[in-house]
């Protein structure tokens, strides 16, 4: 008896209506890793939470042939999450322009000679697809170069430039960190961060 999350359509937020209706506790918020927790040894497949989902993400599976099946439909499932979120709450589509993968990063770095202010964000991270603004419009004047980098789980990118916390905004120039703003800034906080911004491209 298992349930399932389909996270490429799940919010995965600790408002998850499965969490708050599961009798049993089999699904739970995680904190430590900020992510829906599931523990199978609990679930009594009773369904509760698969007729909860908004989105239709969760599903409960009453034998293992019901798990293989739903396992495989989530696993092709074509859709992701950054799609979705430009969809349901209005994030800011990525530029492809601006999108760079992590393995370019430092070629970019050599290459640009002007300042570079690069957005270092973890697609399946939920803040960072929650933020809807746009950053490129934020940074005064055309002298700075913007780029994207979804880091995904790569774990010396993140410590290379010593993130704490995603969605990492770095200011570079010639290879050399000026500053950096890290978390996420929701519109109510826009002015806040844009200080921030200010500050950090201040220091040039
Ligand atoms: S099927 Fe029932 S017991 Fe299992 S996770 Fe959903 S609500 Fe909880």
């Amino acid at each position: 008896m298992s349930v399932l999350i389909n996270f490429k359509i799940c919010d995965n937020a600790v408002e998850c209506s499965g969490i708050e209706v599961c009798p049993t506790g089999a699904l739970f918020w995680d904190e430590e890793n900020k992510t829906i927790g599931i523990d199978n040894s609990k679930c009594t497949s009773c369904g509760t939470c698969e007729s909860s989902c908004p989105v239709n993400a969760i599903k409960v599976a009453k034998t293992d042939e019901e798990y293989e099946e739903i396992k495989k439909a989530i696993d092709e499932d074509p859709r992701k999450i950054s799609d979705l979120f430009i969809e349901r709450y209005g994030a800011m589509p990525i530029h492809p322009d601006a999108l760079i993968s992590y393995d370019d990063l430092d070629k970019e770095i050599d290459i640009i000679k002007k300042s570079l202010l690069v957005e270092l964000f973890r697609e399946d991270d939920l803040e960072c697809l929650r933020r809807s603004i746009p950053i490129r419009e934020m940074i005064p004047g055309e002298d700075i170069v913007f780029r994207k980098v979804d880091v995904k789980n790569d774990v010396e990118t993140s410590e290379k430039y010593a993130v704490s916390k995603f969605p990492c905004l770095i200011f570079l120039k010639e290879g050399k960190i000026l500053g950096k703003v890290e978390g996420y800034f929701g519109e109510k906080d826009r002015d806040v961060f844009q200080n921030k911004i200010n500050q950090m491209i201040g220091n040039e």
